[in-house]
């Protein structure tokens, strides 16, 4: 423990931003680089509190509490305050392998549970991390490390999100040949075409790849298995599969009207958009919410980051709809810590509305009924209804309308933010892998076997949607048992 009383002296600072006006002029990250040394201050006050529940990383209450890696946070944290940058960077890559996609985009259910947060704000634990590694590109301490000798067994990675790039860079570092397949133009899932590039910097996804290419792992985009490539040939030329397909089927809103232009779900706008910011080729697809009446549905990260999208194109008006109640400022009595928080938080794509037109977009306990089109067959606008959350018989919650409170929101673009339904159907049908109740891929957790001889699954296929460290979670332990059946024993952790 770096400071012993670090805790009592030095308040939490939150990670710097830019200013909303200039941000909403680019694409470029909206988070800043921390000054180092107050930095060193954040991490000293982690107070070593003994049982640091921050990286135990269990389910409660059905949400992550603590760091689903297990980081060694008190460790780095330690290290930092003392000046150890490149041993803090090590102990960080024993448990992760992409601090710089974590430290950018996670949630940071460590710092839900972190034990200073029961009496004051937490541990800055995921500006830390993502200190802790852009450091260690910049010192050229982060180099491609190949493996010093191969076992001959080749594996391929099918699908190329946190899943697939954890499960290969495990894989390839026990020596074994990895191929990735990817039916995208470019590797990386949803880290590159769905979280945008204001939270994601593209270019440290591709730096990340590169370093994995020059470690030896082949990437082979712009082919889907399953139909560019047969999955007999898959499994002939492999000594095992790994699947990290995602959930990619979006859940729908089929109500009246849904077939009307201009309604589109959340990842097509996003990808669309990303793809024309890297000049991906033809952007056909791209969809403009400039000059428009814009409604997202969804309260997610999704809906957020459809809303920043939105606003830097140049919509007219924005609202975002959520037929959840708004979650509460403070933990709840039946939420207490180290459950991960369920209370009301601005994200930056909030921020930028309020910013831009005076208010938080987002409205609560709102029910779209029907889409209205206008004579071109293109939507016009939304017809809603307020709803109130009671108790059934059953002890669950449902909603029921408030009569009285319909109304019409203007739209010329609709975006369907509500959610996945699991992993496309093709692949899994083809190589007759079972499915679970929830429809994902049918393998147990600590396994990741399928039903299938030498094919394994994990991250958002076989979870169902989630979070980049839970995908990266798993695409380490599916590698580790991939390596296990492959060669009888496993070092990976
Ligand atoms: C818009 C959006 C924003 C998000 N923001 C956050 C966030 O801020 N923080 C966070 O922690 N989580 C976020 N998430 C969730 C997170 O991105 C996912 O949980 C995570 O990416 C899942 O990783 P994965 O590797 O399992 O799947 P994915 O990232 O979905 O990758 C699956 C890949 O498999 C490919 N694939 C599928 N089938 C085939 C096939 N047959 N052949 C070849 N390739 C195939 C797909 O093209 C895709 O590239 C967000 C999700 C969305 C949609
Ligand atoms: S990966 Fe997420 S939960 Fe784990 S230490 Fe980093 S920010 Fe916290």
């Amino acid at each position: 423990m770096g400071k012993p009383t670090g805790f009592i002296e030095y308040a939490r600072q939150a990670a710097a931003e830019r200013p909303t006006a200039e941000r909403l002029g680019d694409w470029r990250e909206f988070h800043l680089p921390a000054d180092l040394a107050g930095l060193r201050r954040q991490a000293a006050r982690c107070m070593d509190c003994g049982t640091p529940f921050c990286h135990t990383g269990h389910l409660l209450a059905g949400m992550a509490s603590g760091c689903p890696i297990h980081n060694l946070i008190p460790e780095w944290n330690d290290l930092v305050y003392r000046g150890l940058w490149r041993e803090a960077l090590q102990r960080l890559l024993r448990t992760n392998n992409f601090p710089e996609f974590t430290g950018r985009v996670c949630p940071a259910p460590c710092e839900g549970s972190c034990v200073l947060g029961i009496i004051d704000p937490p541990v800055a634990i995921k500006q830390i991390e993502c200190e802790i590694i852009e450091k260690g590109f910049a010192e050229q301490w982060v180099r491609p490390e190949p493996p010093s000798m191969r076992t001959g067994k080749r594996v391929a990675v099918v699908g190329s999100g946190p899943a697939g790039l954890a499960c290969a860079a495990q894989l390839n570092r026990a020596g074994h040949l990895v191929t990735v397949f990817e039916r995208a133009d470019r590797p990386g899932g949803l880290l590159q075409y769905g979280i945008p590039n204001m939270k994601l910097d593209k270019q440290v996804v591709q730096r990340r790849i590169e370093c994995m290419e020059r470690e030896g792992i082949q990437f082979v985009c712009g082919t889907e298995v399953g139909r560019d490539y047969p999955a007999s040939r898959l499994r002939e030329e492999h000594d095992a599969v790994v699947l990290c397909l995602g959930a990619t089927k979006p859940r729908d809103l089929p109500v009246e009207g849904r077939s009307l232009g201009g309604i589109h779900f959340a990842v097509d706008f996003l990808t669309a958009n990303t793809r024309r910011l890297l000049g991906s080729g033809e952007d056909a697809r791209f969809i403009d919410a400039a000059a428009r009446d814009v409604v997202v549905i969804g309260g997610g990260d999704t809906g957020t980051d459809c809303v920043g999208t939105s606003l830097r194109h140049g919509c007219r008006s924005l609202a975002q709809l959520e037929i959840l109640p708004r979650p509460p400022d403070q933990r709840p009595p039946d939420n207490p810590w180290p459950q991960w928080p369920k209370v009301h938080r601005v994200d930056y794509g909030q921020e930028e509305a309020a910013a831009k037109f005076g208010a938080d977009p987002r409205r609560y306990c709102v029910m779209t009924k029907r889409f209205l089109g206008d004579s071109q067959g293109r939507v016009a606008g939304l017809h809603i209804v307020r709803v109130e959350w009671r108790r059934n018989d059953q002890g669950g919650w449902a909603h029921c309308e408030i009569p009285g409170t319909e109304e019409t929101l203007p739209a010329q673009l609709v975006l369907l933010a509500l959610g996945f339904l699991g992993p496309e159907d093709r692949l899994l049908q083809e190589l007759s892998v079972l499915r679970d109740e929830r429809s994902n891929a049918k393998a147990p957790a600590g396994k990741y076997t399928t039903n299938v001889a030498r094919v394994f699954a994990a991250g958002d296929a076989r979870r169902g949607q989630s979070l980049v460290v839970w995908a990266i979670h798993e695409g380490r332990g599916a590698a580790r048992e991939c390596d296990r059946f492959l060669m009888g024993s496993t070092m990976l952790p």
